[in-house]
């Protein structure tokens, strides 16, 4: 029996990261394939379906019947997070560019050509940012504080952190694949691999349909992840605290000494007194915690256990 010719590899692999997101499914399908028919490029879809509960499951299987030469589905046994998909998504892609995108179409598909154009220009990431953000006055601060933030405190300094339409080479795909942290954001992680970045503006939508999976825990914890993921600017306030207080501190006594062989004995300012400590208990509280954040990853790190549990995947190549 003669060996069936290997399908040629597609130049681009589109990774979806889905969670309860029937109502967008068929929309997000036909405007991806009409977009990407359009650019007459090979590709392929990975749908990873992170352990929905609606009828995403059943919507991705008819979706993979359909074209079971482009699409393939990876399913999670359980809700992972949109990270954990997209890592999932690249480790059976095999795109020499894989890009992300998320399913709720916040993201229109018709702006792909415009990474593709950049990718064509020899960038080996090229990112993206929202031209005129559609999402709650709640987080498009958060987020844009945020952004802020990591600017100031890490060495990654692309513009806009929570825009998902992002494409890697296949190197930096690989390079991601090989990290095991426990919890990390790809987009960031993947710009310290680049070699030749890029950025270019996308519009921005509001949701099609269902909710943000995003709860307000869930987005801090993301805060979190980024921040003790890529600096240890976090811990060394707090030493940089510490040192000055006790600078201060010195002072203080040296003037209470002082004043204390000229005035003679005093009892006021218990209050003052009272609000210093229990400022200062607070600091030495939160310090305690940034700690615990950084000794949990590490402890998690250790622990190495598998980051998510794939219960099925969909591909019409035979491994
Ligand atoms: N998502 C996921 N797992 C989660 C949360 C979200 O796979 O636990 C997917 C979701 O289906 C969507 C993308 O990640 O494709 C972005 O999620 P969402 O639109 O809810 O985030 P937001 O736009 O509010 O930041
Ligand atoms: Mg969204």
């Amino acid at each position: 029996m003669t060996k069936q010719a290997e399908p040629p590899l597609p130049f681009l692999s589109l990774v979806v990261p889905v969670y309860n997101e029937e109502a967008n499914l068929e929309e997000l399908y036909s405007r991806l394939t009409k977009t990407l028919d359009a650019t007459g490029r090979p590709f392929e879809i990975i749908l990873v379906n992170d352990g929905s509960k609606d009828k995403t499951d059943e919507i991705l299987k008819d979706l993979f019947k359909r074209r079971p030469h482009q699409i393939r589905v990876v399913t999670f046994n359980g809700n992972y997070g949109q990270q954990m998909a997209i890592l999932a998504g690249f480790k059976v892609s095999r795109g020499t560019f894989a890009m992300t995108i998320d399913a709720d179409l916040q993201n229109p598909p018709e702006e792909i050509p415009k990474l593709i154009t950049l990718m064509d220009q020899g960038h080996d990431y090229v990112g993206s940012f929202r031209l005129k953000r559609h999402d709650n006055w709640f987080r498009t601060y958060a987020s844009q504080l945020t952004n802020w933030l990591r600017r100031c405190a890490t060495k990654v300094p692309m513009r806009d952190q929570g825009c998902m339409l992002r494409a890697y080479h296949r190197r930096i795909v690989d390079t991601v694949l090989s990290c095991h942290e426990p919890s990390l954001l790809v987009a960031v992680l993947a710009y310290t691999f680049a070699a030749n970045p890029a950025e270019v503006g996308v519009e921005h939508r509001a949701r099609e349909g269902g909710k943000s999976k995003y709860t307000l825990y869930k987005l801090i914890r993301l805060y979190f992840d980024l921040f003790t993921g890529f600096s240890l600017v976090p811990l060394q306030l707090f030493t940089f605290f510490g040192l000055s207080i006790s600078g201060l501190s010195s002072l203080l006594v040296a003037y209470l000494l002082v004043r204390r062989l000229i005035v003679g004995q005093e009892a006021q300012g218990m209050f003052t007194l009272f609000a210093i400590t229990f400022f200062l208990l607070s600091v030495v509280i939160t310090g305690i915690g940034i700690l615990g954040e950084y000794v949990g990853r590490i402890y998690q790190t250790v622990q190495n256990r598998p980051r998510y549990l794939v219960k099925e995947f969909l591909t019409d190549i035979p491994s």
